[in-house]
This record gives structure tokens, sequence and C-alpha cells, in this order.
């Protein structure tokens, strides 16, 4: 692999800094705040100015199509070569410019809906993601379906033009504030487990849908359970074929693992860590000369993680799906997210646990709140041993357990 940009590549990442430089108001620099790996940074979307600031910038970046600037044009990206769109990532996280709030709609829903969407799906779902006009939540897990997804038991039965949704889904992340899903259901109870599943698009409005939330550790309500009592979908909204939904929802799980925006965000994180251990070697905590081979251990892993994602940008540049690739990618990044976040509250001591809100927190007090949720990040979109099996399985051709 040519880590250098090629002429294309030097002249994008010009364009893009001057644009930086140009359009971003001071107010979204994240630089130093904590950034998304510090427990989502929500707590800045309360902060006064802060939406319409960040509203403001996502409208400039739609303008150009760089909200997904890998998408085609015909659907309002800028049709840029994955690396591209790598290099337009590195620019905004080096600059501590916020990304979209739209993750799943922008990470996995809109991907997918390309590679296997109608022609009407496409034209009616894409820009509203990009536009931030609809949000997404994903139906896949249930309360016996986790790791083992296909035994999801929500059934959809079809009636005329409709399909009849029943069942419950669980840990649905957004639910809440989503206005579409994409769900798993199963379609044919008889068929061996993965073979009867298919995949919709559920309007969240739709009569018949119940969200409860679900809080987390950190005290936040990020997920919930979704109930389905007789819910009708158009037949319009199966994406794919009735019955083959399995195989496209496996394809969403290899877009949600790939994970190349979040190496992006540990590199700035490790950077932010080793900023604070300078300004405070003999402050606050007094830790830092403690912790430094720690923050050169999590440098070094930073760069590894970028490795792994270059793995997989350069799958998809040649038009491939990464699979096991994205499950090294995931298993590596998500459990570098737990290191980085122990690293994290050893270097401030105990102003770590400190929770934002107290007048004595250090670096804006993310970082007890980074630590509990890290502690998710290897469960989420599948965990760490379901990642091994995987790679065990497809990458090592080791048989099934
Ligand atoms: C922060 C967060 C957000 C989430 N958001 C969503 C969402 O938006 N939509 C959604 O559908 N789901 C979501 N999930 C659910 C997530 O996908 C599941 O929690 C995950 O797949 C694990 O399933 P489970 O919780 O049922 O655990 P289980 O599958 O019951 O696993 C329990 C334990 O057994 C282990 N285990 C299970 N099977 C095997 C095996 N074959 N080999 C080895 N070990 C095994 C697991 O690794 C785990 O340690 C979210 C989860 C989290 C933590």
């Amino acid at each position: 692999m040519d880590f250098q940009d090629n002429q294309q590549e030097a002249t994008f990442r010009k364009e893009v800094k001057e644009f930086i430089k140009r359009e971003m108001s001071p107010d979204l620099d994240r630089r130093g705040q904590g950034g998304a790996a510090f427990g989502g940074g929500s707590g800045r979307f309360n902060q006064k100015g802060y939406w319409p600031a960040l509203t403001g910038w996502l409208k400039k970046l739609n303008e150009r199509g760089w909200v997904a600037p890998a998408w085609p044009k015909e659907y309002g990206g800028a049709g840029l070569s994955v690396m591209e769109q790598f290099i337009f990532n590195q620019e905004t996280a080096t600059a501590g410019a916020p990304r979209s709030p739209n993750v799943i709609g922008l990470g996995w829903v809109g991907p997918t809906i390309i590679l296997y969407g109608t022609e009407e799906q496409k034209q009616k779902h894409l820009r509203p993601i990009l536009n931030n006009e609809a949000f997404w939540c994903q139906g896949f897990s249930e309360p016996e379906a986790g790791s083992d997804l296909a035994s999801i038991k929500t059934r959809a039965v079809r009636d005329g033009d409709d399909y009849v949704i029943n069942g419950q889904k669980t840990w649905t992340s957004g639910a809440h504030g989503a206005q579409w899903m994409i769900l798993l259901a199963r379609t044919d109870p008889q068929a061996p487990k993965h073979k009867g599943i298919s995949y919709f698009l559920l309007d969240m409005k739709s009569p018949g849908v119940t969200v409860r939330p679900l809080v987390n550790m950190v005290g936040a309500h990020d997920f919930n359970e979704v109930f389905f009592d007789n819910v009708r979908v158009p037949a319009e909204n199966l994406i794919g074929e009735e019955n083959r939904g399995w195989y496209i929802g496996t394809t969403t799980l290899d877009f949600e693992r790939s994970g190349i925006a979040t190496s992006l965000t540990h590199g700035q994180t490790v950077q932010d860590f080793v900023r604070y251990a300078r300004e405070h070697q003999n402050g606050s905590s007094g830790r830092a000369p403690f912790v430094r081979y720690e923050l050169a251990d999590r440098t070094i892993e930073a760069q590894v993680e970028q490795m792994l994602s270059f793995q997989v940008i350069g799958m998809q540049q040649r038009g491939l799906v990464p699979n096991k690739e994205a499950s090294i990618a995931k298993l590596y990044s998500t459990e570098l997210d737990q290191r980085l976040a122990a690293t994290g509250l050893k270097l401030l001591g105990l102003y770590g646990q400190v929770m934002r809100g107290s007048p004595h927190t250090e670096m804006n007090g993310r970082m007890a709140s980074f630590y509990m949720y890290a502690t998710t990040s290897t469960i989420g979109g599948g965990t760490s041993e379901v990642q091994r099996n995987i790679i065990a399985q497809r990458g090592l051709s080791m048989p099934k357990n």
C-alpha cells in the first residue's frame, strides 16, 4: 500500500483543509473536549449555540455532497473514492470538526440501501439521511437473539399489500428519536433459521409501534425496547427478496463493524491525552509521568488501528465488502477503546471519576462516562467473542464450534 497521496488526493486534501479553515466555526472544534470517543459527546448538544452552529456546518457540507462524500452524486453524495472520503474524515478529525449525528443512517443504513434498495427506495430514503430529516435505528437484537441473531422471533406475515409485524426488539439505540428503523423479522418459520428472515424499512410512526426507554449505567437514555403490535408495513418496504434478509443484514453488520471513523477519533483522543500530560506534568492529578509508557503504547495502537482501517478501505476501493477484515478492525478498535479509557482514567487520577457538572472536573468531566461507555464497545455491533468466531471460521478456516 502506498501511504502517500497521489496527485488527485493531494489536491482534494488541500481543498478540504482550505474549506475547513474558511467555513468551520471555532465553537465546533472538538479538540480537547474529548471528542466522540468520550461518551458520544452528546453533552455538547445542550451547550448554547452548539446545535445551530452544527446544523449550519452540516448544511455547508451537504451543499458539496460532503456529508457522505463517497455516495453517488445522484443520491446527494459527491461521488468521491473511498480513499478521498477517508482523506476528508482525516482532515475534519484533525481540525476537531464534528461529524453528523446521523451515525446509523450514514454509516450502515444508507450504504445498505445503495447496495440492495430499489430505485424508489434510494430516491425516498437517501437524501433525508443527508439532510438530517430522517434518523434511523436498527431493529435487529431481541431478548433471546443477540449473538445468535438468526434466532429472532419477531414475525412478519404477508397480508395483501402489507406485512403485519408482531414481536419485540431490544437495545435499539436511538429508537426514541428515529423516524425509521431497519428491521429483521421472520417471514418463514418452517425454513432453516438463516433462510426465513426478511429485511424491512419500518416507519416508526406506524400504529402499533411502542418505544420504551432503557437507561444505561451512565444514566443516559440511549437505547430502548421496541414492541410491535400488528404493525402494517407496505410490501414495497421490503429490501431485497423475501426470506433473503439474513444475507443483507450481515452486510449491514459488516458496514457497522468497519469502524473507520473510530480509528480517526482514537488517534485524536491519544493526542488529547498527550497534550494534557504535557500541560500537567506536575499539575492537578500529578499522574502524567506515570502513564507515559502507556501513552506511547496507545499511540502505537491507534496507528495499528488505522492500518487495519486502510485494509478495509483498500477492499472498499476495489468494490469488495470487507467481512472478516471488518471483524478484525472492530475487535481491535473496541478493545483499544477500553484500553484508552483505562489510560485516560489513570492520567487524571482521582479527577477521572468526577462527572460532568462538578466544578472539579478535568477534561470537561468526560473521562468517567468514556470509561463506562467503553465497556459497551465490545458488545454493541457484535461481541468480541463473535468477532473472534468470524475471524477463526472465515479468516482461518477453522471448524464451527
Ligand atoms: C451500546 C449498545 C448498543 C446497541 N445498539 C443496538 C441497536 O441499535 N440495535 C440492535 O439491534 N442491537 C443493539 N445492541 C445489541 C447488541 O448487538 C447485542 O447486545 C450483542 O449482539 C450481544 O447480544 P446479547 O446482548 O444478547 O448477548 P448474548 O448473545 O446473550 O451473549 C452473552 C455472552 O455470551 C457470549 N457468546 C454468545 N454466543 C457465543 C458464541 N457462539 N461463542 C462465544 N461466546 C458467545 C457473548 O460474547 C457474550 O459475552 C446494542 C448493544 C450495546 C451494548
